[in-house]
Parts: C-alpha cells; structure tokens; sequence
C-alpha cells in the first residue's frame, strides 16, 4: 500500500487545493502549446489528447471543472439510439465507437446498461420497427469495430416483458426488446480526464496545467505573436496573463458569450434545457432502464436505472434564461410524470416521491429551422483567424474524437508542431493501459469475484457495499481513501447515518481533486445533490463545513457562505416541488 500511496503521491499531488496558489503564480511566467478555456468534458478531453501527444496546455474554468453541463446530462455514454431515426448513421457508429473504447478503458465509471423498448398497440413504434432498430444500432457498433459491445441486444415476447417488468402496462403492451448502452458519471469522467491530462504530461515532464475559478476576462497578442490570455483567478483575486500559441474556446454554452469577451462578433449556439427527476428505484419498481416515448408529443426519453435510483428524463426546450442557473420547474416535472404515470400505473409517482432534480443546458449548434430536437449532436470547429479557436456542439460520449480531431485540426493549420504520433489515428485509447486506472480485469475482480476485499478491511469498518461504491467511484484512488481510514478510524465516518459520503472521501477530494467548496463534493465528486433527499441536503452540507473547519483550518464565513451558495441551488431546483406537495 506504502508504495502504490507514493506513486500516487507523485501523479496528483499539485491537483491539491494546498498546492493551487503555488501553481497559478507560475504561469505568468510561461509558454503554452495550447491554452483551453472551459474545463468541462470537451475541454479536458483536448488537454488530455494534447498531453498524450506532447504538447504543453494550460486549462482554466471560471467554476469548477465540470460546472456547466458536463454534470448535468443524462450520465449515459451511449450511441444515440433516437439518432438512428434521424438518419444521423454516421453519428450513431462514431458514438457507439467511443461508447465501447470508454467501457473497456474505464469500466468503474462507465458501466453496462439495458434499455427496454416497448411496443403498445396503437403506439408510435410498432413491433417491428422496434426489432430492426435494436439490431440495425449493435450492428453500427460491432460491425469491423475494434471495440465491441459485448452485450447484445434480446427481443422480448410481452410475458417476457412483464416477467422482467412486472410494473409495467401490461394492457396493449405487443412485445419489445433489450438493446445496451452504457451509465457513466458525466463529472467524474471529466475530473477524471483532467488528472490523466495532467499525470501524462507530468509523466512526459511538460509543464502543464489546470485552474478552477480561473474566469477567461480578455485576450491580446504579444510581439512574438503569442496569444495572451487574461485570467481572473476568483480564489487569489488577482489578473494573470497566460501565454499560448493558439486558444480554445471550449465553453459549450458560454462559447457566444467568451467570444464577446475576445471581440469576435459571432453567434454559434442555440441552448436548449432538458431537466432530470430522481426517484428511489424500488419506488418505481424497474429493473432495467427504459426508453419511452412521451404520450403528450411523442418525443423519446429515458427512465435510467442507476444503483439504487432512476432518472427520469430529459426534456428539450429552448432555453433563453441565466445559462448559470438552470431550474427543474413544475412544467418540466409534470411533462415527465404524465408519461411515467402511463407506463408504470401501478407506481403512481407523486411529488412526494421525488428526492431531487437538476436541469442542464446543450450546448447546440445554431441550425435555423430545426425543432429542439432535430438539431444535429455533431461537433464544429471554427477558425477566427487569428489563433483563436472555438468547438461546440457534440456529446460527452465523443469527447476522445472531439479533441482528436481539435488537435489535428490544429496541426493542419501549422499552429502547433508536427509530433511523432501518427495523424488521423485515435491515439487517445490508453486509459485502459494506464497505471493510475484501475483496469477492467481488477474492476472484475474486485466487484465479481470479491477478491481484492479482504475481510480485514471490516475490522476498520469499511464494509463490502462501501468498498465496492468507492472502486466504482474513484477507480484506484478507492485504494487511498482505505488508507486515510486505516491510518485514522474517524475518517472513515459517515457525516450523516443514512448517507455513504464519510470524511476520508471529501479529504481525498480536497487533496487529489482539487475540490474548493462544498457544492465541488456534494455535485461534482460525487451525486450527493442528486441522491441524497432535498430536506438533507442542509445537514449535510454543514456537517461537512465543521469538519473542514476543524480539519483544515478553513475560514467559518466563507464556509457559512458555501454553505448556503449550495442550499440556494437544491432549493431552486425543487421549490416547485415544496410548493406543490
Ligand atoms: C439534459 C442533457 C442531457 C445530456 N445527456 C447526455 C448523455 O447522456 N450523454 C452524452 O454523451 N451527452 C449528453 N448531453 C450532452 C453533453 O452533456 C454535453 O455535450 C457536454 O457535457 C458539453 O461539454 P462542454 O465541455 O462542451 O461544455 P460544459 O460542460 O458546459 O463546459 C464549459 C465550461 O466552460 C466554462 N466557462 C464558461 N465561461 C468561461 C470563462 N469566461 N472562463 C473560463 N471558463 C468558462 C464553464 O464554467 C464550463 O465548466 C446532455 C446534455 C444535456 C443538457
């Protein structure tokens, strides 16, 4: 353990908010590659890539990593089943590919997933459009793919059905079929591409770098042709200047409002909002997850099966509100449940059974004409001229081909260097090799055959159900939270008796994660916001702010403040919710 500690050690400990200060005030001093603004997935996926094929970076978001919708989508790394009936072939093989290199390079976070489809007589997918479906979408994936999923697809009789779901409308239901895509934690998978980012290129010994609460406020050029990058750092208070040979404006929904602040008058995004509500599983009754279609516009959405709960949603809406503050409002909410009331009749979800909701916003590429959900899911990359570059559009599950193809891209347009590695070749696909992730075969083992938990681990009261949440949760860093527990039994409380978060996790957040606040742990290192019931979610979020008070010394106001930041957002997500009950 002492060993596998150190080489830790030495990966991830400037990802610490003890090292942050130390760090920001060097990059006035240097050069980039290349300098990212936005730290959500498609930032990090072109710091990664960039690393990988060894150029230096400097990355900064004006909030935590993953802030914007990179934590709030469906957490599904999938090929787009509803794309297949828009005819987007291209985008569905391109999905599916990066769907399964992710479950094979990242099982712990991205895990396998059975969609039911049913038919109902009079429904708007009949029995047989449903069959071609599900096999015309494995045969995208599989057919000459170096990664397959292995899990195919089933036709299902209704007695099967109603044998697997027995929750489900059983009156007109025909028959159906399973197909499988994949759950994935849309925020951990992005912290998760920043440290390999930052590890691959500490690995290579090119300086590179990450910033949270770092807001992107102007650009310039140097004489020697540099971009300048002007940064607020909102944690220090002070302006830095970061230099680099070309800038990516990666900031998915703010892309229009960060070209305002370069003085590029150009208008590339057409957000949309789609909301999420979060039940107890056992409530709903389901066993696998769904997709439906909505009886009140036939528009396709999910109930997602994730542990112990579901996801219902999402909805798609223009959206013309603050971009920073998406809401779960009562429309959204009643949409979803009238459908959900339909299929499973027996449940009869009401407000009450709602533990919580969140609403994110796609970062859409502008296309006249288009409803909400017609618009295309491809990605763009725009050239200002000037060495200023903006991508948007896309999907998490194509983060690997949207960097890829950024970095190309850039070589093309001679801003980088040539380096060795072959063009147009996804050269990205090492995680799984990675000795930092834990690989499939020790997932394996450690979920199936319960070898690696050894019993002793008991003695300090880390049970196999927290075992196999923290190895699903912080692949090996799992292995660094038992070892602040063997070390010091306190850290392996919980803060509150019915919630699994204990104090040992939000240590390793704030040691390797660089988590700040409080929203950081309870959002983005982990669902607390979303799995934990509303009316909790104050006592927990202190419980964590005495803690870190006693443990690090942090200032009381301040975390009062977070404190409260935090119950604001859970409370303005489900204030329709207390309103209505
Ligand atoms: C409801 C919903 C469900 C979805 N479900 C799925 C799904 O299941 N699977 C899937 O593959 N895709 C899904 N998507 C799409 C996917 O979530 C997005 O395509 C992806 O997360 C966009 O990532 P991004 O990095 O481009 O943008 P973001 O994640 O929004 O990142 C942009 C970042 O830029 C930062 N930023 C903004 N302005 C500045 C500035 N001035 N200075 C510095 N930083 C700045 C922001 O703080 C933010 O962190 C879903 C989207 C939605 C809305």
């Amino acid at each position: 353990m002492e060993n596998f500690v150190k080489e830790f050690d030495s990966y991830f400990q400037n990802f610490s908010f003890k090292e942050r200060e130390k760090q920001i005030d060097k990059v006035d001093k240097k050069e980039f590659d290349i300098v990212i603004i936005g730290g959500g997935i498609t930032g990090a996926g072109i710091a990664r890539e960039a690393a990988i094929r060894g150029y230096s970076f400097c990355l900064v978001d004006k909030e935590d990593f993953a802030f914007g919708t990179s934590s709030k989508s469906s957490k599904l790394a999938h090929g787009g089943f509803r794309y297949l009936a828009q005819g987007e072939i291209k985008l569905v093989r391109e999905s599916t590919t990066e769907r399964n290199w992710l479950a094979s390079a990242l099982p712990n976070l991205v895990r396998p997933l059975g969609f039911v489809v049913n038919a109902y007589e009079g429904g708007k997918d009949s029995l047989s459009k449903i069959k071609i479906a599900v096999f015309l979408y494995d045969l995208i994936s599989n057919f000459l793919s170096k990664y397959k999923n292995k899990n195919k697809h089933r036709y299902l009789t209704a007695d099967k059905i109603l044998e697997m779901e027995p929750e489900v409308k059983k009156e007109g239901l025909l028959g159906g079929a399973i197909y499988y895509d994949t759950n994935v934690d849309d925020s951990r998978l992005t912290i998760e591409t920043i440290k390999d980012a930052l590890a691959i290129a500490k690995s290579k010994k090119i300086d590179s770098y990450a910033f949270s609460y770092c807001r992107f406020i102007g650009f310039d050029k140097d004489e020697n042709n540099y971009k300048l990058v002007y940064v607020q750092d909102r944690i220090g208070g002070l302006t830095h200047t970061i230099r680099g040979k070309v800038v990516i404006n990666a900031t998915g929904i703010w892309i229009d409002e960060t070209l305002e602040k370069a003085n590029i008058k150009q208008k590339f995004i057409r957000p949309t909002k789609g909301v999420h509500l979060i039940v107890k599983r056992q409530r709903l009754g389901n066993n696998n997850a769904f997709g439906l279609r909505s009886i009140d516009d036939g528009r396709f959405f999910f109930v997602i099966r994730r542990e112990n709960y579901s996801y219902i949603g999402t909805t798609d809406t223009d959206y013309n509100e603050n971009l920073d503050e998406p809401v779960c409002e009562k429309k959204d909410c009643d949409y979803l449940l009238n459908t959900i009331n339909y299929v499973f009749p027996k449940a009869n979800i009401t407000y009450k059974d709602i533990i919580s909701a969140y609403a994110g916003v796609r970062p859409l590429i502008l296309e006249e004409g288009k409803s909400e959900s017609a618009v295309s899911r491809k990605h763009i990359i725009y050239d200002h001229s000037n060495r200023f570059i903006t991508i948007g559009g896309g999907k998490l599950t194509i983060f690997r081909k949207m960097a890829e193809d950024t970095i190309l891209f850039l070589q093309k347009k001679g801003y980088i260097e040539q380096t060795k590695l072959k063009k147009n070749k996804l050269q990205s696909n090492k995680f799984k090799r990675n000795k930092r992730n834990i690989s499939k075969k020790d997932y394996l083992i450690a979920l199936k055959e319960k070898i690696i938990y050894k019993e002793e681990l008991n003695k300090v009261g880390i049970t196999r159900d927290y075992f196999d949440y923290c190895i699903r949760q912080y692949g090996k860093g799992a292995f660094i939270i038992f070892d602040y527990i063997i070390k010091n039994l306190d850290l392996g409380k919980r803060f509150i008796d019915d919630y699994i978060l204990t104090k040992a996790e939000v240590v390793y957040h704030f040691n390797y994660e660089m988590a700040l606040t409080i929203s950081d742990i309870l959002e983005r290192r982990t669902e607390t916001n979303c799995h934990l019931h509303y009316e909790k979610q104050r006592q927990l979020a202190e419980k964590i702010a005495s803690f870190l008070i006693d443990f690090y010394g942090f200032n009381n106001d301040e975390l009062k403040k977070q404190v409260e930041d935090y119950c604001e957002r859970i409370d303005k997500n489900t204030r329709f919710l207390r309103e209505n009950l």
